[in-house]
């Protein structure tokens, strides 16, 4: 039967909660355990793809085409899962598709509630995910314990306990221990009241995580136990781990978390090795180089809007034993002072994933010095596109070269958008998304990288590489090194007489991990340091 752990958040939003679920998964599977990891986001829109990356951070994108809170990159960084689109619920999209079968006429003359027709379509949510060949089914929840919009989320989980039973289910609440410089003292106040408001909801939670920046002495530790009503134990010091965040799950292994969980829920250990984790640490920690890669967006100042080419550029560098320094670039900045100030000494050029024109032309001036200067050079889908742009303009001679989606009227639409996308009004979900073949041609770039013919990833985008220009760029150099299977799409294209210049139309950056760099990132690095040397 499979087993079921909640993780819950008080007192504030922000303490990592992904990462602790991401964490648990991976000392689970470290023990022999198959497991799944899903999230659970309060808010009302269907899926965060409406959402501008100010507002919510990245979209991660699911082999299935699902656009998703990053936290779900989190589980795939640290696990060997594969989320799909079912790992990520809304209340937008629970309501959604509770309207939609009342409007079917399915629920047969009843009144529809929250409890209990919203209730149950969040614990089919999580049935959905206790595949017979699943042990432990992690499911996160969004915002924290008290919020007006978790409340059905927490009713659900606790109808869901008492349903299969105590003993197969764990709920770990994620928490505070905040420290007052002026009393030099560490407070368990606000863990209290946060554990005594899930309490009040029903949950008794088994397993506290306090996160902190002192460490929790034994007393604490005792009033935190008396006072919440969990086994000291269970109480689990998690100091701040930064810059290391891959630490997390040796952080709770030096607690023992991972014993407790496998107790409580009696679930046997087949293993319990880290040794590819720990490995990968060393390297991570002790790099033989340094490599400095500007990154040129246009939400640079959102902590976690490029959360996954961050992340796989640092992949990038633990496959290169090298220290990844980020230079993050506002594109308009180089709009203003020119792209030569701010990008000067750096050893690689990186633009990422994005809509709408501001900040276009910066990005266009930086592939312009990624390409003349030599400097490797990998672009994002919109890095494509921009890399597409810059080498009609100044390399083929088309001035006024452009995509559409920045000049309907260009007289050069390089980048420009497939007839199926045209007559498109509806915004959620409707870009070409998801896990796509894609073939690459002999002896490129591309194609050495990832050491085969055909690979898959995944995309979110609605404009594409314009085919009337393939033998033009080609004759000039820039040439076509990846396509969809049946050819008419262009995914990947190169420079030739450059040390390293790729941009692709997909997003790589989701399928790297920190055990297994992806091939691009790798390769990317591995070129900025080979131009150095
Ligand atoms: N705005 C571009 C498009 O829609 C690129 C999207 C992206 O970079 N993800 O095609």
């Amino acid at each position: 039967m499979t087993k079921h752990i909640f993780v819950t958040g008080g007192v504030v939003s922000s303490l990592g909660k992904g990462l602790n679920a991401a964490s648990i998964g991976m000392l689970l599977e470290s023990h022999g355990h198959k497991i799944s990891l899903q999230k659970f986001d309060p808010y009302v829109n269907v899926d965060p793809g409406t959402m501008a990356p100010f507002e919510h951070g990245e979209i991660y994108v699911t082999d299935d085409g699902a656009e998703t809170d990053l936290d779900l990159g989190h589980y795939e960084r640290f696990t060997n899962t594969v989320t799909n689109r079912d790992c990520n619920c809304t209340t937008g999209s629970i309501y959604f598709s509770v309207i939609t079968k009342e409007r079917q006429g399915k629920y047969l003359g009843k009144c529809i509630q929250v409890i209990p027709h919203i209730t149950n379509e969040i614990k089919d949510c999580i049935r959905k995910l206790a595949t017979a060949d699943t042990d432990v089914v992690i499911s996160e929840i969004g915002g924290i314990v008290g919020d007006i919009e978790s409340q059905p989320f927490v009713e659900a989980i606790r109808q869901f306990g008492r349903e299969i039973g105590r003993e197969n289910v764990l709920y770990i609440h994620l928490t505070l221990i905040p420290y007052l410089r002026a009393a030099d003292e560490i407070k368990t106040k606000p863990t209290q009241h946060s554990v005594g408001m899930l309490r009040q909801a029903g949950i008794e939670p088994d397993i506290l995580i306090c996160r902190t920046e002192k460490p929790l002495s034994d007393e604490i530790k005792e009033k935190i136990s008396l006072f919440c009503n969990v086994d000291k134990e269970s109480i689990i010091e998690e100091m701040d781990v930064k810059p290391y965040l891959y630490e997390i799950p040796l952080l709770l292994v030096r607690e023992g978390l991972d014993k407790i969980i496998l107790k409580k829920l009696q679930l046997k250990s087949e293993g319990g090795t880290l040794d590819k984790w720990l490995n990968m640490m060393e390297v991570l920690k002790n790099p033989q180089k340094v490599t400095e890669i500007a990154i040129v967006g246009k939400y640079i100042g959102h902590q976690s809007a490029y959360e996954s080419i961050y992340e796989a550029l640092t992949h990038g560098g633990i496959g290169n034993a090298t220290k990844v320094k980020e230079r993050r670039i506002e594109a308009e900045d180089i709009e203003k002072v020119g792209a030569e100030k701010l990008l000067q000494g750096c050893n690689g050029i990186l633009i990422p994933g994005g809509f709408g024109e501001r900040g276009i032309e910066g990005k266009i001036e930086a592939v312009r010095y990624a390409r003349e200067n030599k400097i490797p050079y990998l672009g994002l889908c919109l890095g494509l596109h921009c890399a597409a742009i810059e080498f009609a303009r100044n390399v083929c001679n088309l001035a006024e070269a452009n995509s559409t989606e920045f000049d309907t009227n260009t007289p050069d639409p390089v980048i420009c958008l497939l007839e199926e996308q045209k007559d498109i009004e509806k915004m959620g979900g409707t870009m070409r998304l998801g896990a796509q073949p894609c073939r690459l041609e002999a002896n490129t770039i591309a194609r050495k990288s990832y050491g085969r013919e055909i690979i898959s990833e995944r995309h979110r985008h609605r404009y594409e590489f314009n085919n009337k220009y393939r033998d033009i760029f080609a004759q000039k150099g820039m040439i076509c090194s990846g396509f969809t299977m049946d050819n008419e799409l262009v995914e990947i294209i190169e420079l030739k007489d450059h040390p390293w210049f790729v941009a692709v139309q997909f997003h790589p950056e989701f399928k790297s991990k920190p055990t297994n760099p992806h091939p691009l990132f790798k390769e990317f690095i591995k070129a900025t340091l080979d131009v150095n040397s």
